[in-house]
């Protein structure tokens, strides 16, 4: 069920959706995805489809995680980079290896430990994992080359630009009529520039910890 044929079935899909980023391709595929789900989900690991994770949270659909990923890259590795919203750790091992150092925020903090928990079997030591609320972001740690959102926030939380290298991206979902939309947001020595990418369904970004 987990076969390399499986695997490589799942690459050669998002492939062929538009992600073209051979860094990308090549973190996927590495990427064990279902030790990032639950047992009696492992079989449906290497579907393109969001899973439930518990807690009302779900890990991302694998070609999402690519798009999002391939987004922020937009070229060679990055040094540092903040995610928001851990969940089950899967879109943050993809970008533990293609980033020097990679944080990490999470409410929830049963699913912040589980997640620390598989980044330990894997071996990935360049996660930093914090418990809070991530609408701030991580002013101790600003500013980032990157900033991936993976919850939709109401607005496009300013504290998150603020944290943004001249030159970085964020990309984020934002809530438009009608669903929602991945955003890319540029920060530039005269502001910011805006992209448009694609529609988007995310759970909310919500306020508070757990
Ligand atoms: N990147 C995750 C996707 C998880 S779903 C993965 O690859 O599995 C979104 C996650 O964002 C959930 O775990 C949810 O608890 C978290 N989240 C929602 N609002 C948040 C907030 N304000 N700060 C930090 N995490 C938040």
């Amino acid at each position: 069920m987990t076969s390399q044929r499986t695997r490589e079935r799942l690459i050669q899909r998002i492939r062929d959706m538009g992600v073209r980023n051979p860094l990308v391709l090549e973190a996927m595929r590495n990427t064990p995805r279902h030790i990032f789900v639950d047992e009696a989900l492992a079989s449906r690991a290497y579907e393109d489809t969001a899973l439930p994770i518990g807690h009302g949270q779900t890990i991302s659909q694998p070609y999402t995680v690519a798009r999002m990923t391939e987004a922020l890259l937009a070229g060679g590795v990055l040094d540092t980079v903040l995610e928001i919203g851990t969940g089950s750790g899967y879109q943050c091992a993809i970008l533990s290896q293609l980033a020097r150092r990679v944080y990490s925020i999470e409410r929830i903090s049963a699913l912040l430990e589980a997640a620390r928990t598989r980044f330990r079997e894997l071996g990935l030591r360049n996660i930093h994992l914090k418990h809070s609320d991530g609408g701030v972001g991580l002013p101790e740690y600003a500013p980032f080359d990157g900033i991936l959102v993976t919850a939709a926030p109401e607005g496009i939380p300013p504290a998150l630009l603020e944290q943004l290298k001249i030159g970085g991206r964020l990309v984020l979902p934002a809530k438009v009529r009608g669903g929602q939309v991945l955003l890319r947001i540029t920060s530039t020595p005269q502001g910011y520039d805006q992209e448009q990418l694609e529609t988007a369904n995310f759970v909310p970004l919500v306020g508070g910890v757990l």
